[in-house]
Order: C-alpha cells, then sequence, then structure tokens
C-alpha cells in the first residue's frame, strides 16, 4: 500500500485525482503500477486501477489475472470493479473507502454480487488513514 500511496502522489502532478495502484502476481511479484491519468490523457476511464490491470494483462500476456492481487488506495468506482471482476483476480486490497462512489462494499458491492460469475477476496481499510489524508490534502489545495 506504501508502494501505491507513492504512485498515487505521481496522478496529483498533473492535477489529477490521487489514487495509485500496484499489481501483484500470484507469487507476490510487481506485475504493474498505475495512478489517475484522466487529466493527464483525456481518457475518462484512466483510472489507476483500469492502467494497472491493462499493464499487468501485458506483462503477463493474457487478460485472466487469476492469483493476482490488487493495491489500490481508494475503494474502487463501478467502472473499475468491473473491470477487476472481468479479469478474474483473486484479491482486491484497498484504502479509503468512497462512500460516494465506491463499488467494492460501500454504495455498491459489485466485486462480491452473488449473481456475477467471479467474486474476488476483498480486503478493505489498510492504511486507510494515510489513504484518506492524501485525497482530503489534495482536495483541500483545490
Ligand atoms: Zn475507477
Amino acid at each position: 500500500m506504501r508502494h501505491a500511496l507513492a504512485e498515487a502522489a505521481q496522478a496529483a502532478l498533473t492535477g489529477d485525482v490521487p489514487v495509485g495502484a500496484v499489481l501483484l502476481g500470484p507469487d507476490g511479484s510487481l506485475l504493474a503500477t498505475g495512478h489517475n491519468e484522466r487529466e493527464a490523457t483525456g481518457d475518462p476511464t484512466a483510472h489507476a486501477e483500469v492502467l494497472a490491470i491493462r499493464r499487468a494483462a501485458a506483462a503477463l500476456g493474457e487478460w485472466r489475472l487469476s492469483g493476482c492481487t490488487l493495491v489500490v488506495t481508494l475503494e474502487p468506482c463501478t467502472m473499475c470493479a468491473g473491470a477487476l471482476v472481468q479479469s478474474r483476480i483473486g484479491r482486491v486490497v484497498y484504502g479509503a473507502r468512497d462512500e460516494k462512489a465506491g463499488a467494492a462494499g460501500s454504495l455498491w458491492d459489485v466485486v462480491r454480487d452473488r449473481r456475477l460469475n467471479h467474486r474476488p477476496e476483498v480486503v478493505a481499510g489498510v492504511l486507510e488513514e494515510a489513504c484518506s489524508a492524501q485525497l482530503t490534502a489534495f482536495f483541500r489545495a483545490l
């Protein structure tokens, strides 16, 4: 999560909301990282999680991320939760909860919806205070 926080700090350099993600292989090795690049690239789908998923899949040479873990500083939104289910990822670890738009336990729980055919394990609230503080500081400075 500390690596994800450092990745999130990169997003703020381009005026992007500081959200960072790291994607680990089944053996715990680092496959990919990502941070929000919506402002940097003008791409509405350029969330940290989506970028990390795309890069990890490219690194592995396949779309299935079975057994992999995504660590992200903010609870995934509906788009990212959908992408995580589509990638068949094994585990999602996040820091700050997003009561307004979170789709991994707060507003929705897309990743653990029993109607879907894949449900990753979810670990919430890791380094939650540090993750929340980083976001709060960004929005306060606007
Ligand atoms: Zn998202």
